[in-house]
């Protein structure tokens, strides 16, 4: 006789994927906690004084954390609050290394910007930070799709030389789709901003829900408007080569709780 495991049979009993992001407890990932049966009202969870996202699924409650990619093997304590009282969870973190990723920049103010850029840069990373920190009351859907077709390129979390000098961590994936391809929704939100990046080009920022933000750029043509909805599947623009980028390519930022997480653990897996 054929034993199926709870696992397996809860994925034939449900025909839907699993809506919730791969469990990945390590930096750059995100640790999906089980906070017990989906009681009402919805459980809240805190980092610090940062607000996480708790999501519903097959009648339970999730905690979704996503972890920094500095963040030390060791444990994170987050505090739950379900019907007026709070408790701690503690969250193990593991050890995940990224590989180094060597790249050449032709211009090379884009890896050594000059005082005017410097300038230009810090006013955009104020605007960016205060779209990282969003946290917008509704639950948002996980069940991502890829929002461009192509291969996987370049990773999330590569360690990064530009022109020989060592920058920022890749914090997004990258999908070698070409100049003009589509750049569709992963899932239903909000447009919270648009803009065009020094670093990051032509940018669409959406607002999903709880503090979960993705983030497309490099685009060569913008097709919604800050405040605009946008449903799962809906264009938002094209692909190009704008700001720092070697050549056309969509590069496909995920944040949670003001951390940029890997996209791949959001992927609804066939
Ligand atoms: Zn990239």
């Amino acid at each position: 006789m054929i034993r199926l495991s709870g696992a397996l049979l809860l994925g034939i009993l449900c025909s839907n994927a699993l809506a919730l992001p791969r469990n990945a407890p390590v930096p750059g990932g995100v640790a999906v906690v089980d906070l017990g049966p989906a009681s009402q009202p919805a459980p809240t969870a805190r980092w610090g004084d940062q607000a996480l996202t708790v999501v519903g699924d097959h009648g339970r409650w999730f905690v979704l954390l996503g972890i920094p990619l500095d963040t030390l093997p060791g444990e994170l304590e987050i505090a739950v609050t379900s019907a007026g009282s709070t408790t701690t969870r503690s969250v193990a973190v593991g050890i995940k290394n990224y590989p180094e990723q060597r790249l050449t920049i032709k211009d090379q103010r884009k890896v050594e910007p000059n005082p005017d850029d410097l300038a230009r840069i810090a006013r955009e990373k104020e605007i960016t930070e205060a779209i990282k920190r969003r946290f917008s009351a509704a639950a948002p859907a996980t069940d991502f799709r890829l929002p461009a077709s192509g291969p996987l390129s370049s990773r999330f979390g590569l360690r990064r030389i530009f022109n020989g000098l060592p920058r920022n961590p890749h914090a997004g994936l990258d999908v070698a789709a070409g100049s003009g391809a589509p750049v569709k929704a992963p899932a239903a939100g909000v447009v919270a901003n648009t803009g065009d990046y020094f670093f990051n080009g032509n940018t669409v920022f959406i607002d999903h829900g709880q503090g979960l933000v993705t983030a497309y750029m490099h685009l060569s043509r913008l097709d919604v408007r800050a405040g605009q909805p946008v449903r799962q599947g809906e264009t938002l623009g094209a692909v190009g080569a704008t700001g720092r980028a070697t050549g056309p390519h969509l590069h496909w930022a995920v944040i949670l709780n003001n951390t940029p997480v890997d996209p791949e653990l959001f992927l609804v897996r066939p």
